[in-house]
């Protein structure tokens, strides 16, 4: 092979930029060990009033949040707060972080933060993208009333560059130290977060396909139903009850047996959203998507068509429409029964 081959080109430009990436990790590697930012102190003590709002918002009714009685009968010195409260204590709100904005806090000196600086850095090599991807938590002790926090965080890796479902890109941990009023250690946090490059958009003309759905052996008659024209529905052979969408057993008898039934595709709108965002490949937006009610009594989500969205009602006749996406997918989709709105579009 000659040294002006395409493959031997290729191989340069492949070596060259796994120099690249091995250049950027040693680069990220050096924030390891540093703290993010500076030390935040909360704002108020821990307080029966915050607890009160977040067990109310959770639903959460253990009475050792907000009543001390309780809290004795149960061996704590008192009411403690919800473990899960824990940011709750320190986190403050998007335009009042210490800098005044997401950046995150500045050095004692003013300098940008060692967090900030990663970043930079992430966001010059193409990495642009943000998805957090865990938080584990661990309590060390309980949390009481009048516990005034503060927490430290530390970079405590960059990952080499890896393959994700999002795109390439590097996991950042950071780990999260919460101490009390005396110092003393309460909680840890680990949070990991993946800075990625975000895929190329793809070019107008190269329109994705539909996702498809995950077609078991259980529902394969549907969908190969509405390849044929026929908007099918299950119906328990034992008890002649019918189910949508289907599953293997009765939930009224038990019974593993079944046939089907085919609809008249004549229902109404029991429900309704119109989906803006987020965008998916495949569909046309504003989208309107329906649960109907079947005449027949069944339910099933599906896209409503030959209608416009802010025409949509809630109780308004729909009839269903075998409508071929593409090559190999057929779902029943639904239109307006009323011809006068039919015939608008
Ligand atoms: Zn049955």
């Amino acid at each position: 092979m000659s040294p002006e081959s395409p493959l031997a080109a290729q191989g340069t430009a492949d070596a060259a930029a796994q120099r690249d990436r091995n250049a950027l990790l040693a680069e990220l590697r050096t924030f390891e060990g540093r703290p993010s930012g500076l030390a935040t102190e909360a704002r108020d003590e821990v307080n029966q009033a915050m607890i009160r709002h977040w067990v109310d918002a959770m639903g959460d009714d253990n009475p050792v949040y907000v009543d001390e009685a309780a809290a004795r009968a149960n061996g704590f010195p008192g009411v403690i707060a919800p473990p899960t409260m824990l940011q709750a204590w320190i986190m403050r709100g998007y335009r009042s972080q210490p800098g005044g904005s997401w950046q995150g806090p500045r050095t004692e000196s003013g300098e940008i933060s060692a967090q900030e600086q990663l970043f930079a850095v992430l966001n010059a090599a193409g990495f642009t993208s943000v998805v957090a991807t865990n938080c584990d938590q661990e309590y060390i002790r309980d949390i009481v009333l009048g516990d005034r926090l503060t927490v430290t965080s530390v970079i405590e890796s960059v990952s080499p560059e890896k393959h994700t479902g999002l795109g390439d890109g590097h996991f950042v941990t950071t780990r999260l130290e919460y101490t009390d009023q005396h110092g003393e250690l309460v909680a840890t946090m680990r949070f990991r977060i993946l800075r990625f490059r975000p895929r190329a958009a793809r070019p107008e003309a190269d329109t994705p396909p539909r996702p498809r759905p995950a077609i078991t052996q259980d529902i394969a008659f549907f969908f190969e139903g509405a390849r044929q024209g026929t908007l099918l529905i299950q119906r328990c052979a034992q008890c002649g009850q019918l189910r949508h969408p289907p599953r293997p057993a009765c939930a009224s008898c038990g019974s593993f047996e079944w046939d089907t039934v085919t609809s008249s595709g004549r229902g109404t709108v029991y429900s309704y959203v119109v989906v803006h965002h987020p965008q998916v490949g495949g569909f046309d937006y504003p989208l309107p998507i329906a649960v109907v009610e079947l005449e027949e009594g069944t339910r099933l989500v599906a896209d409503l068509i030959g209608v416009e969205p802010a025409d949509v009602r809630i109780g308004m006749p729909v009839v269903a429409e075998m409508v071929a996406v593409d090559g190999d997918l057929t779902l029943p989709m639904f239109r307006p029964a009323d011809s006068t709105l039919v015939g608008a579009l």
